[in-house]
C-alpha cells in the first residue's frame, strides 16, 4: 500500500529529499505523496524513509491502497530505468525490502 500523509503534517519539508522516488511534494495545507510514485521505499530501504524523518510520524500506510511487494518492486523498476534493481522479489536483499524486516512490517 502506498504511504500517505495525514492532516497532522506540519509542513516541515524534512521528508521531501529523503524519498528515493521524488513522490512527495508540498500541497495546499500539508505535504502529499503521489501514490503512483511511492514504492513504500521497496528497492531502496527496509523502512519508509519519509516516516523515519517525520517529526510527527504522520506518514502512514494507506489502507485504501494495499499493494503487494511484487507490485511495489515493479513500480520502483519502472521509475528508475537508469538503475539496476533486482528483477524479482526473491532477488531483493532484505535491507531493500521492509516486508522482510519484522521491525518495519505493517500490521
Ligand atoms: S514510503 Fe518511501 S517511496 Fe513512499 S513516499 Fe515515503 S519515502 Fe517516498
Ligand atoms: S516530514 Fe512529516 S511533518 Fe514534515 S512535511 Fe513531511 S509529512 Fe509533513
Amino acid at each position: 500500500m502506498a504511504t500517505f500523509i495525514t492532516d497532522e503534517c506540519i509542513n516541515c519539508g524534512a521528508c521531501v529529499p529523503e524519498c528515493p522516488n521524488e513522490a512527495i511534494s508540498e500541497g495546499d495545507d500539508i505535504h502529499i505523496i503521489d501514490p503512483n510514485r511511492c514504492t513504500e521505499c521497496i528497492g531502496f530501504h527496509d523502512y519508509e524513509a519519509c516516516q523515519s524523518v517525520c517529526p510527527v510520524e504522520c506518514c502512514l500506510p494507506d489502507p485504501n491502497r494495499i499493494e503487494s511487494v511484487e507490485d511495489l518492486l515493479a513500480r520502483a523498476i519502472a521509475l528508475h530505468p537508469d538503475l539496476t534493481l533486482p528483477a524479482t522479489v526473491s532477488e531483493l536483499p532484505d535491507n531493500l525490502n521492509r516486508f522482510s524486516n519484522p521491525d518495519h512490517q505493517k500490521l
